[in-house]
């Protein structure tokens, strides 16, 4: 994204910007400006990066006043992440090590995907993470499958699998014990009410600008259609969007009666919880009705 369409985020109505789609911030050469941007507007600001070049990066991201790095990691086994990132575990250790010790750090939270391949290193995923300084770990789902040779790593199902939940237990008795914060995505399929993207006051601002709900409805393709495996089959989806800061205010995006709409069945949903006798629940919008994470994975 370049700095044009960045300056007219308006950042000083959102309390967080994760400065992060689909691709690795730390390549963009204009990441430090646009951290110190987002902060001088009173916004809480993170990124998710592979980690690969914070070496370079960490003095400068903590000056500017980041609050938040998560770092992306494979697994906590050397060959297995080499295998699946095409890198040097151990170096991107060293870099995380390096930017916990710097004074006025961020918070960091080390990322990872419970896939039937790593689920198993979990517990030593939470070990690595403490011995770097972290004070976080995440554990995601593969929760967009964009081709069918992807389809089966997955470790969520319809049906809570035992052994990974056994897993994920141990992992989350050990965090407790070595003091760090951990969170598992959940494994078993579930309609939610609305998904954790947070659709409702959340939004993704591409790097072309369009204002989209979510990073799962829109991906950085050609296209504008999004290719999707869901319950074993290949679905195709139109990429939503409600419109452009190339060519509107956001105020004037966010406002139209499509997004409004769009928000409102997600508002709906919510207030189910609330209400003493649904007879209806709205609805998933169409782009929802594929996704993962409208199954609370
Ligand atoms: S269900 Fe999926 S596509 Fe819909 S808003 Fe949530 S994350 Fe985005």
């Amino acid at each position: 994204m370049d700095m044009e369409i960045f300056r007219r985020i308006p950042f000083e109505k959102f309390r967080y910007a994760h400065l992060q789609g689909w691709g690795e911030p730390l390549l963009n050469p204009n990441i430090i400006e646009m951290v110190e941007f987002a902060k001088a507007k009173g916004c809480r600001v993170g990124i998710t990066t592979n980690g690969l070049l914070l070496d370079e990066f960490a003095e400068d991201l903590v000056k500017a006043g980041i609050d938040l790095v998560a770092v992306s990691i494979a697994s906590a086994d050397e060959k297995t992440h080499r295998k699946i990132r095409g890198c040097k575990l151990s170096d991107l250790l060293e870099n995380i090590r390096m930017l916990s010790n710097i004074r006025g750090k961020p918070k960091i939270t080390l990322v990872t995907m419970m896939l039937k391949d790593t689920i198993n290193d979990l517990p030593k995923f939470v070990e690595m993470a403490k011995d770097v300084g972290a004070d976080e770990v995440i554990a995601n789902n593969l929760d967009y499958i964009p081709s069918p040779d992807l389809t089966g790593l997955e470790v969520f199902s319809e049906k809570e699998n035992r052994e990974v939940l056994n897993v994920i237990r141990k992992a989350e008795e050990l965090a407790k014990r070595l003091g760090i914060s951990f969170f598992a995505k959940p494994i078993k399929l579930e309609e939610a009410l609305v998904c954790a993207e947070d659709p409702i006051s959340s939004c993704l601002i591409t790097v072309d600008g369009h204002v989209s709900p979510c990073v799962y409805a829109h991906l950085p393709t050609r296209s504008d259609e999004i290719i999707r495996v869901f319950r074993g089959k290949v679905v195709r989806v139109r990429k939503r969007y409600f419109g452009s800061l190339v060519e509107e205010d956001f105020e004037k995006v966010w406002k139209c009666k499509e997004y409004k709409d769009f928000r409102a069945r997600f508002e709906r949903r919510k207030r189910a919880i609330d209400e003493f006798l649904v007879l209806e629940l709205p609805e998933l919008p169409d782009v929802c009705k594929t996704c993962y994470k409208a199954y609370s994975v």
